[in-house]
């Protein structure tokens, strides 16, 4: 199942439009990340939206955080991440989990935030510093099959203080494309600050069309069938990691309907925290925070 199928069946059935929660027809054209500044009623301003167009290069270099390719196609492809990581053992199902399992986040949080420049924060401003903080990337996805399934993470990808483009496309030494299904991406944030509206706004769907969802369901991804271990399917969700300065970590993790956990040590679990849209940029491309029914996103401080 083409998780495109899957939303149109979804829009069929609830009556919405799939331009509803910026779910836009705009996420097959080649500037396939350019939904994440069409939300809401916004989202049929195409007037608005070519002159955005052009405005696209300066978000990238305006915004922090992951952000989607916006290469053309041929050259989108020629990005290819290579997995499983060594640095980052693989976790077999059944985790008790059908998301990003926490054992296995714990893993790649070791193995990323050790990267040069990974937790380098200006102890004043506690913002990034330029040429310093690093930000990377790392593809997370499944391998195998129904009976066998691993979490698996590519080999991260060098981004900057503020921003990190991770692999759509990979390639498993164990297993072949067929078996393979991206499920999003985990990246550091030197500062640990929360999602940035780029970060929930940019979703891989699935490995052959890695352009933007967004949906009231979960996704699983499809490639060409679903991801599944049994009956269970796999949940497309991305995560963030990151160190504060106490030396305590936070492991979020956020899904396709706009829903951000967060894992609690001490309730053994994720907790959820909000369910948020991204913004797009205010009228001088600086960024804004996504929008969260509660107000501004608030961690757990624990
Ligand atoms: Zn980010």
């Amino acid at each position: 199942m083409r998780v495109s199928n899957a939303r149109q069946r979804l829009s069929s059935r609830t009556g919405d439009s799939p331009n509803a929660r910026g779910l836009s027809r705009r996420s097959r054209e080649p500037h396939g990340m350019m939904p994440r500044a069409a939300h809401g009623p916004q989202a049929d301003r195409r007037g608005e939206m070519l002159s955005m167009r052009g405005l696209f290069p300066l978000f990238l270099l305006a915004m922090g955080c992951a952000a989607p390719p916006v290469s053309p196609p041929a050259a989108r492809t020629a990005l290819v991440g290579k997995g499983p990581w060594s640095q980052v053992p693989s976790v077999e199902m059944p985790t008790g989990d059908a998301s990003i399992p926490i054992a296995f986040l714990r893993d790649v949080a070791s193995a990323l935030l050790v990267r040069p420049g990974a937790m380098v924060c200006d102890p004043v401003t506690q913002k990034p510093i330029v040429g310093l903080s690093t930000e990377y990337c790392s593809t997370i996805y499944v391998a195998g099959d129904r009976g066998s399934l691993s979490w698996r993470v590519t080999e991260p990808r060098q981004g900057t203080h503020n921003s990190c483009q991770p692999f759509f496309k990979i390639e498993d030494d164990d297993y072949p494309a067929s078996q393979v299904w991206v499920v999003g991406y985990v990246h550091n944030h030197p500062c640990a600050a929360t999602p940035s509206s780029l970060d929930i706004g940019a979703w891989p769907t699935d490995s052959f069309d890695p352009y933007v969802s967004m949906a009231e369901v979960r996704l699983i991804p499809g490639n060409p069938v679903p991801a599944l271990y049994g009956n269970t399917g796999i949940e497309m969700a991305s995560a963030l990691v990151a160190e504060r300065r106490d030396g305590t970590r936070i492991f979020l993790r956020y899904f396709p309907t706009g829903e951000i956990q967060q894992w609690s040590d001490g309730r053994a679990d994720w907790i959820s925290l909000d369910i948020c849209t991204p913004r797009e940029p205010d009228n001088r491309s600086r960024e804004r925070t996504p929008e969260c029914r509660k107000g501004p996103l608030r961690l757990l401080q624990e």
